[in-house]
Order: structure tokens, then C-alpha cells, then sequence
């Protein structure tokens, strides 16, 4: 006979054990948007897209975008105020209310799928790929924040001596003011405003003045859902004025911004400057963000993951690649790869099914962008340039790198489909070390097929994500929680367990018994 020590220790009864426990544990909410960018048909055209092409496009010829009416930088402080009172019967509500709100919203924009889209499309200049992964980001940034609160603002029991009570208690701080990008004008606004008020907080919400539509609808479905006027108010106009006043108004308990590291600093500035509580800061910002490619990586894969990497979206996310740095001994393998797929791309009007880069988001950047360009057609060997300037719509731009001598020649993020390559021989760790200095830290991409190696070089980069062998943009909410270091931002990370705890106030309360 067997007794049951010896039963339980053996490797099989241990595997059954744990799996038994494993049963009983709740299943992990699976999040909506498991789809990264780039599942493709046989027509090229994105698989989501492609289901659902008639809704989209039917959307897309029924919208009408009505203007938006600017807040003026004299209202912020009345308006932190409205949102000061309305905080402490909204952080009062049970978190299972303020998370059951999330998810109602979190099902309108699910439901409202195809007109949010369009609006994308027509507001924020996205490809139908793009704003149909937005919005499934959005909807998850809504369920895994109420998700998020029910679990961490549960008030925990701690372990203390006989005759005491210890309890550790998470509440809402007050108003955030939360500021968000154009880049993604639904995703990113509907995080931030999610997560403050998931957490109890109430919100001034301060959209990128190129997508306030968008922002409205975002708001309209939230208030539908019960979150209270004065709990959620949106404030439009452009950052310097709203946006800053917003900041400096008396009584703001966080901020919570996502733009241009110089901006963030600012928001520092102005929160540093301020009479009263020390008010906390959230920022994600930009990054030069760099894949590092060794000999002995597969030189198709790299090439998917370049392009997808640097050129999808115009290159205009935060996790975009702008520097390639590739082995001497496949560099020009890679490089003739990397011209040849982008060459294949479709630039042009983001509203038509078969766009693959869409133009960028103003006449400003625009021009920002042919200034960065006309720089590193002297400075740097083009590899990849294109041989005519697109048709319609205006402000596109079609994929373009160049290659640069060293590492160090890269010294400003370029948001927008360009690349730079660089060639290096040698030693990986000091590639990685000259990535490390120019301070950013937001992604990083490496290839290679030793996994030792990957992982050597992953412990060494001080950025916040790193990809291996695959594309490095598109992190999904609560599977790649997101947000960087150094210039690149104060994290904690977006869809990520940390992120949370950040817009709330710790309580320990110790009851003598
Ligand atoms: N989360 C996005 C990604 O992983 C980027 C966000 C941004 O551009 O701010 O691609």
C-alpha cells in the first residue's frame, strides 16, 4: 500500500495537486484585444477588417462630426471645483458600482464598434486595421481597470500582534486631470480617464486638441453609463492654455499625461511650482527606440518585423522603431529586405480598405517631418526613399530610411515612418549599452536565434518593453503592460497591475481590539 506522503510526493500526484488548484482558482479575464497588429488575408487586407468591411464602411459614409466647443484656460479652476465636489460621492460608491459602469461603457463601445471606427478614420486619420484594434485596446483598458479595482482596493487584513487590528486601505485621491494624444485619441484618453475613475477619483479630461471628437464620444458613452456629469467633465482646447491652466488650478489631486517628454517636463514644472499638496505625475512619453540584430537572426522575420515596427500606423506610436541596429555580416541582406516589403506598402487615404500607411496627423507634423527628412538627406545615406511623393490624401509620407555611421548620430525621436539604420560589429551588450545612453526607454526589439544571447542583452537594456523575434508596437492590456523610463516616462505601466495603485491614496488604519 501507498500512503499518501509518498503519493503526494510523487511528481505526478504533485502535477494533479496543482492543477486541482489551479481549478479553483477564477479564470483570468481574457482580454478583447488579443489581436496584434498584422493578421493578414489573402487580399492583404487586415482579418478583422475584413470581417467586418461593410459595417465600417457603411459607418464611414453615415458620419457627420459635429464641432466641439472650446473650454477657455479661465473656466479650469471652476471646472476642478465641480469635479473636487462631485469626488467624495463618487469614491464613495462600492468599487463593484464604479467598475460596473466601466463595463457598461466598455460594452457600448464594443457595441458602437463600426461608428467608432469611422470616426478614427476620419478624425484621427487611422487605417481601418488601426482603429479596429483601438478600440478593442479601449475596451479593454475599460473591464481590466474595473477588473483591476475590484481586486486592489479590496481593504486587506495584515498580519499583526494579538489585540490589534491592521488593515490596509486603497481610496481615491480627488480630481486628476488626465491628458491625453492624438496617436490614439480613444485608447489612451479612455485609459487614463478609466483608471482614475475606477479607482474613485473624479476627472478633468483634456483630449489632444486634432481628436476632440472622438474624446467626446469616448465621454458620452461613459456618462451613459452612469459615471456622473460632474464626475467626468471634458475640457477641449490646446494645451498651453487648457491643458496648463488645468494643471495649475488649486486642488488637482494627479496628473496623468501621455505626449512629448519636453511637455512632461513642464507638467513637472508646474506641479513642483504649486502651493499646497505635492501632487503626483504619470507620464509616458516618447523613445528612440532601437531593435538590435545579431548574425545570426532569420532576415525575412527581421524584415516583417521592421516594417511593421517602424512604418505601420506612419510611425506615429510611442513603441514605433527608429533605429535598426544590424550586424554588419546580414546588414545588407536585412536592408535590401526591409526597402523591398516597405516598397510593397500602400501609402495613401486611410478610408480605403487596402491602406496600408495612412497620412500623418496635421499640415504641422507635416512639416516637421520634411524638415527631419531634408536634415538626413545630408547627413545620412538614404536606403530607402521613395520615388514619388504620394497621391491624395495630403501629408502622406512614404516609408524612408537612411543609414546613419553610428548609434550616437541618432539623437531625436522622428514621429513618423522613418528609420534609421545603423551597422555594428562585435560586441551586442555594448550596442545595447550605446542604446542605454541616449537616454530614452521605452522598447526595445532584439533578433537572434541564440537565446542566451536574447536574454543577456534583455537584462541589460534599461527600457520598459522588449520584444524577441516579433514586431515591437501593439502591447496588449494586461498581457504587455505598458510604459517606459528615464526620458521615456515615470511609468507605472498602462494594463499593467502597478498602474492602478498609482491614482489612489494608501490608508493603514490600526484598531486596538
Ligand atoms: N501602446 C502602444 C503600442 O504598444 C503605443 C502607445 C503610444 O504610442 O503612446 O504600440
Amino acid at each position: 500500500s501507498v500512503g499518501l506522503d509518498q503519493l503526494l510526493a510523487s511528481p505526478l500526484a504533485q502535477a494533479r495537486a496543482s492543477l486541482a488548484r489551479l481549478a479553483q482558482q477564477p479564470a483570468l479575464p481574457l482580454p478583447a484585444g488579443l489581436y496584434g497588429p498584422g493578421r493578414r488575408n489573402s487580399a492583404g487586407l487586415d482579418l478583422a477588417v475584413a470581417a467586418m468591411r461593410a459595417p465600417l464602411l457603411a459607418a464611414h459614409a453615415q458620419l457627420r462630426v459635429p464641432p466641439v466647443a472650446q473650454a477657455q484656460a479661465g473656466e479650469a479652476p471652476a471646472a476642478v471645483a465641480r469635479a473636487a465636489a462631485a469626488f467624495p460621492a463618487w469614491d464613495a460608491r462600492p468599487v463593484a458600482e464604479r467598475a460596473q459602469a466601466l463595463r457598461r461603457a466598455a460594452d457600448a463601445m464594443e457595441a458602437r464598434m463600426a461608428p467608432l471606427c469611422a470616426l478614427l478614420v476620419a478624425e484621427g486619420r487611422k487605417t481601418w486595421g488601426d482603429a479596429v484594434a483601438e478600440v478593442r485596446e479601449a475596451v479593454d483598458f475599460l473591464r481590466y481597470y474595473a477588473g483591476e479595482a475590484e481586486r486592489v482596493m479590496q481593504p486587506a487584513l495584515l498580519p499583526g500582534p494579538t489585540g490589534e487590528r491592521n488593515e490596509l486601505r486603497l481610496a481615491g485621491r480627488g480630481p486628476w486631470v488626465c491628458i491625453s494624444p492624438w496617436n490614439f485619441p480613444l485608447a489612451i484618453f479612455t485609459g487614463q480617464v478609466a483608471a482614475a475613475l475606477a479607482a474613485g477619483n473624479t476627472v478633468l479630461a483634456k483630449p489632444a486638441e486634432q481628436t476632440p471628437a472622438v474624446a467626446r464620444e469616448a465621454v458620452r458613452l461613459l456618462h451613459e453609463a452612469g459615471v456622473p456629469p460632474d464626475a467626468l467633465q471634458l475640457l477641449h482646447g490646446p494645451g498651453e492654455t487648457v491643458g496648463a491652466a488645468l494643471v495649475a488650478a488649486p486642488g488637482v489631486a494627479g496628473v496623468v499625461f501621455t505626449g512629448s517628454t519636453q511637455v512632461a517636463r513642464l507638467i513637472q514644472r508646474a506641479l513642483a511650482a504649486k502651493d499646497g499638496a505635492i501632487v503626483p505625475l504619470i507620464a509616458e512619453t516618447g523613445g528612440i527606440n532601437a531593435m538590435l540584430v545579431d548574425s545570426t537572426a532569420l532576415p525575412e522575420q527581421v524584415a516583417d518585423a521592421v516594417v511593421q515596427s517602424a512604418f505601420r500606423s506612419a510611425g506615429q506610436r510611442c513603441s514605433a522603431l527608429r533605429l535598426l541596429c544590424v550586424h554588419e555580416g546580414i546588414a545588407d541582406a536585412v536592408i535590401e529586405m526591409v526597402a523591398g516589403a516597405a516598397r510593397e506598402l500602400t501609402v495613401g487615404d486611410p478610408a480605403l480598405l487596402s491602406t496600408d500607411v495612412g497620412p500623418v496627423i496635421d499640415a504641422q507634423a507635416f512639416a516637421g517631418l520634411q524638415g527631419e527628412l531634408q536634415r538626413l538627406r545630408q547627413t545620412a545615406r538614404a536606403v530607402l526613399a521613395p520615388a514619388e511623393a504620394p497621391a491624395a490624401p495630403p501629408h502622406c509620407i512614404a516609408p524612408q530610411a537612411f543609414e546613419v555611421e553610428r548609434v550616437t548620430d541618432v539623437q531625436r525621436e522622428i514621429f513618423g515612418p522613418v528609420l534609421h539604420i545603423a551597422r555594428w560589429s562585435g560586441d551586442p551588450q555594448a550596442v545595447v549599452e550605446q542604446v542605454n545612453a541616449l537616454g530614452y526607454g521605452l522598447t526595445l526589439g532584439i533578433q537572434t536565434r541564440i537565446d542566451s544571447r536574447a536574454q543577456a542583452l534583455a537584462a541589460r537594456a534599461r527600457v520598459g518593453n522588449v520584444y524577441v523575434n516579433r514586431n515591437m508596437i501593439g502591447a496588449v492590456v494586461g498581457v504587455q503592460p505598458f510604459g517606459g523610463e528615464g526620458l521615456s516616462g515615470t511609468g507605472p505601466k498602462a494594463g499593467g497591475p502597478h498602474y492602478l495603485p498609482r491614482f489612489c491614496a494608501e490608508r493603514t488604519l490600526t484598531v486596538n481590539t
